[in-house]
């Protein structure tokens, strides 16, 4: 139950307010409450957990009812956007979250990015989520030219005279690019060209044990999991992300460079 919920905190990790994440597990617990959805806020707190036989609309309309009382008790704008790893889109009418909410007219419901990248990998013999991910999100450029800068100041204050652009991008962490730098996604259209891509270009080739990278019903699998590349696109006007404070970084006080910090 754990490992399933943190799928769903990682992907508020780009939250700000008004985000919910609704997860159904499948437990172990057979003959009984099969199944635990949990709705988690921004910050990655569980604000309600129910166990359920199963994900019907019925079964969840308590747990829809009690939020919707809750944020209103509180007096607090309903969320914006719901991010779910299923039920995200319908081709006819509105998803279900949708119609479990009607009290919160504007919610969007968007599939968590994660979810997507297991479903796409089940395509293929090797899991590659970098590859997906990229595919889905682009790092903000002023983010990184910011970024970049600080590292060169670091790097002349190690000693080092004039770094290259290639050893200043080498310098630079995982970890301080999730930090200090902000993931937006590409676009439906650029997102499913990218994806068909790696897939074209994945087509014949195999691993170092002989295995082919794609599974004979990969393209079957990508066909079916396309039409929710739209569901993954960030909101548009709804800030996905949370400054938690300003750091200095890259040396003296005329070359500082101060940093937003991102959940
Ligand atoms: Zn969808």
């Amino acid at each position: 139950m754990w490992n399933a919920s943190r799928f769903c905190v990682s992907s508020l990790r780009r939250g700000h307010a008004n985000l919910l994440c609704i997860v159904p597990i499948l437990g172990k617990a057979a003959g009984s409450a099969s199944w635990c959805t949990n709705v988690g806020n921004e910050r990655g707190e569980i604000v309600i957990s129910v166990l359920t036989t199963s994900e019907s609309l019925t079964n969840l309309k308590p747990l829809a009812n009690g939020l919707v009382e809750r944020y209103s008790k509180a007096n607090q704008p309903h969320p914006s956007v719901l991010y779910t790893d299923r039920d995200c889109c319908k081709v006819d009418g509105d998803s279900k979250y949708r119609r479990l909410f009607p009290q919160w007219e504007n919610l969007l419901v968007r599939m968590d990015s994660w979810h997507f990248m297991r479903r796409i990998a089940k395509a293929c013999s090797n899991e590659s989520h970098p590859l997906y991910a990229s595919a889905i999100f682009e790092w903000d450029l002023g983010d990184v030219a910011t970024l970049r800068t600080a590292k060169e100041g670091e790097l002349k204050k190690a000693g080092v005279s004039k770094p290259s652009t290639a050893a200043v991008n080498k310098a630079i962490t995982k970890f301080e690019l999730a930090r200090h730098c902000r993931r937006r996604t590409r676009g439906e259209q650029e997102t499913i060209r990218l994806i068909e891509s790696l897939f074209l270009n994945a087509e014949y080739l195999t691993d170092f044990l002989g295995t082919p990278l794609l599974k004979e019903d990969a393209f079957e699998i990508w066909q079916e999991e396309q039409c929710h590349v739209k569901c993954l696109q960030d909101p548009v006007n709804v800030m996905l992300y949370t400054q938690t404070g300003t750091i200095s970084k890259g040396g003296t006080s005329a070359n500082d460079v101060h940093f937003q910090a991102y959940y």
